[in-house]
């Protein structure tokens, strides 16, 4: 086919048409994901190549970074031996000369002949009387016009047989084919507007966000740093706004067809539910109430995660929303994840709520049928006002009377959309959801991005802090000495190991693979009990014990019936002996940063200064163990967590949910989260004041909405 017979260049137009493309580098092409031409006018940059501005060879400096513009004058390849050459080449100007050199680059002859224009940046050496560099970036120059204005260059993601140059040469291309045919989806004013709240959010911006067509060009082939920047922030944003108003129209269909109980605050239910407490709240405790009064004062359901360390105080703040509730003659529910949580917040509530006319009732598993039955009975007649209990059970077929809020603590996993059914008479409670895994900002307003959020950062005043070490070589004798010391002081420890059963027992249990080397509570029990600490009182829990000998074993360590808990993680979650002070982990390399961070929360309850020490069970000392060692270093919850997503990925940490998202293209929320917060504000304010997005202006705008996530987050017909 002839050249020019070729037809009009779309948007759509597969690579292989494209004039001079031939099949081969359409398959290398595709590789990067390039199949249109469209794909090619994004296919953003990864990064820019910044020459220094060029100098005058006289203002060189030995060991300063700096480009230089020239001409190549003089040429020598030298072989050495096989294998091995020199490549020299003089650059000249009208300021001077400098040599460049490569070594064992024997191609740079055919590159770099005699007459060639280039731009050489590099940090120079003074050998003899030249300016040397040594293995320069080099940029080539065709014309005279290149020459005067060395430019910023995107630098690409490449693939076996594609160069940097090829991919600027195609984007420049079919930049210039497709010209005039970008569809833009956000109408100036809108551009507008957006701008004006990115400014007012501290991102600098000069003008309006850059039309499409102008933004795309300036990504690919900027003019100067600050023109990139404009096209970035308009791309970057216009990814984050279709994102949000995405999440946004989901929210609002999530809740336009469900229905809450406006639980109103005032003045004096405010002052009587905080003299309850028997200390001053926090203000970051303070500033999470006023976000959940706001949230619970509505007609639609409230759902709003609150995190915060262990030990932060997030109980308080639930207990005041619960009380909310109650204030407004509406019924609560506490869900925890285990028995042993779900009590200890029942003795929490009745302490706090001694004397009060708020009827507390408790569901779990050790009940005996008939207290389970009147429970239940109770709930039903709205005689309960608070019902505290294990998930399981509350999930189950209990109608309440008139149910008002709900509240899950120490729920680490959940997603997008992943909501609870629990109804009662036709009305939706609030939801409130509390977690000590830390969710950086910019996860949980992308992938949590139905989830309001409220993070307690400061701990209550008084808290001792942990000391934690990792164990050397041959320290097990001094630590369990300094353990002794401790429990003589009248203190109580834990000891956790990562299994339950030693390695004979695990090979005949289903589902756990048999080591030889993996510390289990079992031996370490045993081993405790009979040689290192036979003086003391040792109780055993773990999650295979009936339910009833576990509450039993807990309960008697909290009243300080035993010295040492050996235990497994069931002791993760929130569990609260202030006068355990010594935490010994086995096998430590087993646990997550989050969960053994968890874990130390245990032992920072009280007054008195906690002591943890690590041990591992590999051939690793824990001294050789990255995460191990951030948890020396740091107490910071958020900044662990934060490690965890670098060290782990989301995934874990996340249980494996479907984000449900987009995977975005130029956006990355970390980085660009003040992009992101304006985005999400936007989105929202747009869809309150027109929740289909109907205007003629907006019809762009919505149908790349739901051309990229109608369907990923199910949000109806695609208009
Ligand atoms: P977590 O966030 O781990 O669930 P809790 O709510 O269990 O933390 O609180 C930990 C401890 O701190 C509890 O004993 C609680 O009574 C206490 N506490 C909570 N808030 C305050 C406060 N503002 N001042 C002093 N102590 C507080
Ligand atoms: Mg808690």
């Amino acid at each position: 086919m002839e050249e020019n017979s070729k037809p009009p260049v779309r948007m759509s137009t597969p690579l292989p048409f494209l004039s001079g493309m031939g099949n081969v580098r359409a398959n290398r092409l595709a590789k990067l994901g390039l199949r249109t031409a469209q794909d090619v006018a994004f296919f953003f940059p990864r990064d820019y190549e910044r020459p220094a501005p060029p100098r005058p060879v006289g203002e060189l400096r030995e060991g300063e970074p700096a480009s230089l513009i020239g001409k190549i004058t003089d040429v020598e390849l030298a072989s050495r031996s096989p294998g091995k050459s020199v490549f020299g080449a003089i650059v000249e100007n009208e300021t001077g000369a400098v040599r460049i050199l490569f070594f064992n680059q024997p191609y740079r002859a055919e590159q770099l002949r005699v007459d060639q224009k280039v731009m050489i940046s590099g940090t120079p050496k003074l050998t003899g009387l030249r300016m040397e560099f040594v293995h320069p970036q080099i940029t080539l120059f065709d014309s005279d016009e290149d020459i005067a204005k060395p430019k910023m260059l995107a630098l690409y993601s490449l693939t076996e047989g594609v160069r940097q140059k090829d991919l600027r040469v195609l984007v420049a291309d079919v930049l210039e084919a497709v010209a005039g045919q970008f569809v833009e989806v956000m109408p100036l004013s809108l551009r507008e507007s957006s701008a004006q709240q990115l400014r007012e959010a501290g991102i600098e911006l000069a003008g309006t966000l850059p039309e499409i067509e102008t933004a795309l060009q300036q990504i690919h082939q900027p003019t100067n740093e600050a023109s990139m920047q404009a096209a970035r922030t308009r791309l970057v944003f216009q990814e984050l706004l279709v994102m949000q108003l995405a999440l946004a129209m989901r929210r609002r269909k999530l809740t336009s067809d469900l229905k809450s109980p406006p639980l109103t605050p005032s003045a004096m239910i405010d002052a009587r539910i905080l003299n309850r407490f028997p200390f001053e709240l926090t203000s970051d405790q303070l500033r999470a109430i006023q976000e959940i009064k706001g949230d619970m004062s509505c007609q639609f359901p409230m759902n709003r995660l609150l995190q915060g360390d262990v030990g932060s105080g997030k109980t308080v703040v639930a207990v005041y929303a619960m009380m909310l509730a109650v204030a407004n003659e509406h019924q609560a529910v506490m869900m925890a994840p285990t028995e042993v949580l779900a009590r200890q917040h029942f003795d929490t509530l009745n302490k706090i709520l001694a004397g009060s006319r708020v009827r507390i009732g408790l569901l779990c598993g050790s009940l005996t049928k008939s207290q389970r039955s009147k429970t239940i009975r109770q709930a039903a007649a709205g005689e309960i006002d608070i019902l505290v209990g294990t998930q399981a059970l509350l999930y189950g077929d209990i109608q309440f009377n008139k149910l008002g809020l709900c509240v899950i603590d120490e729920q680490h996993k959940f997603g997008v959309g992943q909501r609870v059914a629990l109804r009662s008479g036709g009305v939706d409670p609030h939801y409130l959801v509390m977690s000590a895994t830390p969710i950086p900002r910019s996860m949980a307003m992308t992938l949590f991005g139905d989830v309001e959020l409220s993070t307690l950062r400061e701990k209550p005043p008084g808290r001792a802090t942990v000391n934690t070490y990792l164990a050397h070589d041959g320290w097990k004798d001094r630590w369990w000495s300094f353990v002794r010391d401790r429990l003589q002081e009248g203190r109580q420890a834990f000891v956790v190991a990562p299994r339950v059963l030693s390695s004979n027992d695990a090979e005949e249990e289903k589902g756990e693979e048999a080591s030889e080397d993996v510390s289990s509570v079992e031996t370490v029990y045993q081993d405790l009990c009979e040689k290192t600490l036979p003086d003391f009182r040792i109780g055993l829990l773990h999650g295979r014990m009936r339910s009833e000998d576990k509450l039993q074993t807990m309960r008697a360590f909290s009243e300080g019936r035993f010295d040492v808990l050996v235990s497994t993680t069931v002791i993760e979650v929130g569990i609260d002996v202030p006068n355990a002070t010594v935490m010994t982990i086995f096998g430590a390399e087993r646990f997550g940063l989050a969960q053994l961070h968890q874990l130390r929360g245990r032992i920072s309850r009280g007054s008195h200064a906690g002591h943890l020490c690590l041990f591992t069970d590999g051939d690793l000392p824990p001294t050789e163990n990255e995460r191990l060692k951030l948890l020396e270093e740091t107490e910071d919850g958020f900044a662990l967590a934060e490690a965890d997503f670098r060290l782990r990925g989301p995934g874990d940490l996340l249980g494996r949910k479907q984000s449900g998202l987009a995977p975005l293209r130029i956006a990355d929320p970390s980085r660009d989260l003040e992009i992101l917060i304006v985005a999400r504000a936007m989105a929202q304010s747009m869809i309150d004041e027109n929740p289909e997005l109907d205007s003629p202006e907006l019809e762009r705008l919505k149908a790349q909405v739901m051309r990229r996530y109608g369907k990923r987050l199910d949000l109806g017909d695609v208009a």
